[in-house]
């Protein structure tokens, strides 16, 4: 079989690709179904997103298509994040809502920060390559030591002097003199952030994205992995032995994967796709028998008391699915263990109805998921990243061991 444009890999990028070329495009997924990392799945009356996705516009053009995608569909969110912060919840941006940190702290936060802009303008350095220089060459060592660095250093797994910043200065907003003085004073500036507005579909989860993305796209296999790609003879081999022709290859499969079915790829390129480093991420989804903080949408964990790094309630974004029997109960899984501690992290309590059954299930080459169900369906996702790239869930059991 031939397309001129032959597409690997049916997440949004493919499927947005093979959209915009039309009959020209032909996309082979892996996977049964379409969406990748913005993939949602049901079970047992509950809509859980593989790993929970929200849907910022920075582009106007990008708003228009998604809204044609999913016509009446969307929900725009004011975001209601926070941050845990020695047994309290402290209003996400952290340097955005100083005034409710304990006083000592504050002032060295705000003391920091001011001593860090005066040195700015007189030194004339301009800001360091590094994200751990960069983050207290902007904030000063109160709120490097209070939020940023901890959590960065839980989220990304590396010395943070090896992060590069080009993400950072979109990511992570600077506030001026006059907003972190109001800040912690009391007058915040919820604004702040790439991320103060969101989108989310009302229901189906971010999957419904996918999905509708997929309903445009006429030439697409799922259950169709590509194990080989030959560029002299333009053609892939599936893992059923099945061959594509193709005049040009989208690749959207993770690069090192790409490199490794590519024959005849030069040393010099293997070797550099050799030293790619990424991180693995654990993602557990959890379906409660209650709402879960209501109000909230996510709340971030930057202590070493818990291995994971946020924790986001979907029923916040979205309406709870309708109601269904539970499974039974295998409370002494892991991750049954890691959700109750997730519950005395976010200063909830879990009785004993809590976790009915868990089931573990590895998600892509990295990725793995857990659901958790209980009659009345909220749902709620953990994430955390491992430093090693060995899938597996170890961190969650050393996390356990310290209660
Ligand atoms: C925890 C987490 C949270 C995130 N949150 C957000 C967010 O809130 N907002 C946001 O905008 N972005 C978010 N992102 C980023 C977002 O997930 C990605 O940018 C986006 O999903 C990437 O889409 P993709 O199509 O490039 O890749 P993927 O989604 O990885 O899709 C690749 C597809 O290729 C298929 N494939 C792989 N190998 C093969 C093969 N050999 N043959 C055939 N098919 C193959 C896979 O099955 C998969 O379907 C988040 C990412 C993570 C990990």
């Amino acid at each position: 079989m031939s397309g001129r444009v032959l597409i690997i890999g049916g997440g949004l990028a493919g499927l947005s690709t093979a959209r915009h070329l039309g009959e020209e495009a032909v996309l082979l997924e892996a996977a049964g179904e379409v969406g990748g990392l913005c993939r949602s799945t049901r079970r047992d009356g509950y809509t859980f997103d593989v790993s929970g996705h929200l849907l910022h516009f920075r582009r106007p053009a990008i708003r228009r298509l998604v809204g044609s995608l999913l016509p009446r569909q969307l929900r725009r969110h004011r975001r209601r994040a926070f941050v845990s912060f020695r047994g309290r919840l402290v209003d996400f941006p952290f340097q955005a809502h100083l005034y409710q940190l304990p006083p000592r702290i504050r002032r060295e936060c705000l003391e920091g920060f001011l001593e860090a802009d005066d040195r700015k303008g007189w030194s004339g350095l301009a800001p360091p390559e590094d994200f751990g220089s960069w983050i207290r060459y902007h904030f000063g060592p109160g709120i490097a030591r209070h939020f940023l660095e901890p959590y960065n250093r839980k989220m990304w797994q590396v010395p943070l002097r090896e992060l590069e910043t080009e993400w950072a200065e979109w990511a992570v907003p600077v506030p001026t003199v006059e907003q972190v003085r109001r800040a912690a004073a009391g007058g915040p500036d919820p604004s702040l952030g790439y991320n103060p507005v969101f989108y989310y579909p009302r229901q189906g989860g971010i999957g419904a994205l996918a999905r509708a993305l997929a309903r445009e796209v006429t030439r697409l296999h799922l259950r169709r992995r590509v194990v080989a790609v030959d560029l002299t003879r333009r053609r892939v081999t599936t893992r059923e032995g099945r061959t594509f022709y193709f005049e040009r290859l989208v690749s959207t499969a993770p690069l090192p994967e790409l490199l490794r079915m590519t024959r005849g790829l030069p040393p010099a390129l293997l070797e550099a796709g050799e030293k790619l480093r990424y991180r693995s991420v654990c993602v557990f989804n959890v379906g409660l028998s209650r709402p879960g903080l209501p109000g909230r949408h996510w709340i971030y964990f930057p202590g070493r008391g818990v291995p994971f790094y946020r924790v986001g309630f979907a029923a916040t974004s979205s309406p709870p699915a309708p109601r269904r029997a539970a499974s039974p109960s295998t409370s002494r899984s892991p991750a049954a263990r890691a959700l109750r501690l997730v519950v005395a992290g976010s200063g909830g309590k879990c009785g004993p109805g809590w976790s009915k059954w868990a089931s573990w299930k590895r998600e892509r080459s990295r990725t793995w998921s857990t659901s958790f169900t209980s009659p009345t369906p909220t749902s709620s996702t953990i994430v955390g990243v491992r430093r090693s790239s060995r899938p597996s869930c170890a961190n969650w059991r050393a996390g356990e061991s310290r209660r």
